[in-house]
C-alpha cells in the first residue's frame, strides 16, 4: 500500500519540488500551508509520516509536532531554514525523527523519508524505543564514558560526545552540520573537516580494540550513523 505523507510547507516553490520528488517515489502526499490545517489533516486521516516546516504563517511546525506527539509516535521530519538552526536541537528534543536544513535537495529528503519509514516499519508500534546502545559499545551517560567489550575507551571530550551522540540514536544519520551543533555546540572554528577528522580518530581507536566491522558508517552527501549491531 502506498505510504501517505503529510507535508506542511508554506512556500509554494519548496512544496512543489518536494511534492514532485515524493510523488515520483510513489508516496501519496497531502500538502497544507498552515499549522491548523496540518493538525486537521492529521486528525482526520493520520499519515504514515509528517514533514513539517518550522516557520509557517499561523505558528510553527514545533507546535504541530507537540500536538501530534500527545497521541502519536508517527515519524516526523522538520524542515528548517538556515537562521532556525538553533532550533534544531529543540526539534530533536520534541521527538522529531530527523530534520533537513534549507536549501536541501528533494532527493535527500526522499532518501531520509525512505530510511525513516524502513526503520519504523521494522519496529512494532507498541515497543519501547531501541536502547541507546549497540551490542559492541555501551554508553554510560552518568559517568560520561563508553565501554568497548570489557574495557572503557580512552576518549577525548569531543570524541566521547561524537560517539555518544551517534550511540544515542543507532542507525540515525546525522549530518555534519548536526554533529557540529550537537557535539561542538556550534563553536566557530569547527568545520566539516573537524567532524571527519574525529570520525577517523574514533574508527582508529575502535579498530585498535579489535572492532572489525565498520561500525561508524559514512553516508555519502548525508553524514554519519552508527550501526545497531546485534
Ligand atoms: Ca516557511
Amino acid at each position: 500500500m502506498r505510504k501517505r505523507i503529510l507535508l506542511l510547507e508554506d512556500e509554494q516553490a519548496i512544496a512543489d519540488t518536494l511534492l514532485y520528488a515524493l510523488q515520483s517515489e510513489g508516496f501519496e502526499v497531502q500538502h497544507v500551508r498552515l499549522a491548523t490545517h496540518a493538525l486537521e489533516a492529521f486528525r482526520s486521516q493520520p499519515p504514515d509520516l509528517a514533514i513539517l516546516d518550522v516557520g509557517v504563517p499561523d505558528g510553527s511546525g514545533f507546535d504541530v509536532c507537540r500536538a501530534i506527539r500527545k497521541t502519536s509516535e508517527m515519524p516526523i521530519v522538520f524542515l528548517t531554514a538556515r537562521h532556525e538552526e538553533i532550533d534544531r536541537v529543540l526539534g530533536l528534543e520534541l521527538g522529531a525523527d530527523d530534520y533537513v536544513v534549507k536549501p536541501f535537495s528533494p532527493r535527500e529528503v526522499c532518501a531520509r523519508v525512505r530510511a525513516i519509514l524502513r526503520r519504523s516499519a521494522a519496529t512494532p508500534l507498541t515497543s519501547e524505543p531501541a536502547p541507546p546502545t549497540s551490542a559492541l559499545l555501551q554508553l554510560d551517560e552518568a559517568a560520561q564514558r563508553i565501554r568497548c567489550g570489557n574495557e572503557w575507551l580512552a576518549l577525548t571530550r569531543y570524541e566521547f560526545q561524537l560517539l555518544a551522540t551517534l550511540l544515542r540514536r543507532p542507525e540515525r544519520i546525522f549530518s555534519r552540520v548536526e554533529l557540529m551543533d550537537l557535539v561542538w555546540g556550534g563553536a566557530l572554528d569547527t568545520s566539516d573537516r573537524t567532524v571527519d577528522a574525529h570520525v577517523k580518530l574514533l574508527r582508529a581507536k575502535l579498530r585498535a580494540r579489535g572492532v572489525q566491522a565498520e561500525l561508524i558508517q559514512t553516508h555519502r552527501n548525508m553524514g554519519y550513523s552508527i550501526r545497531a549491531v546485534d
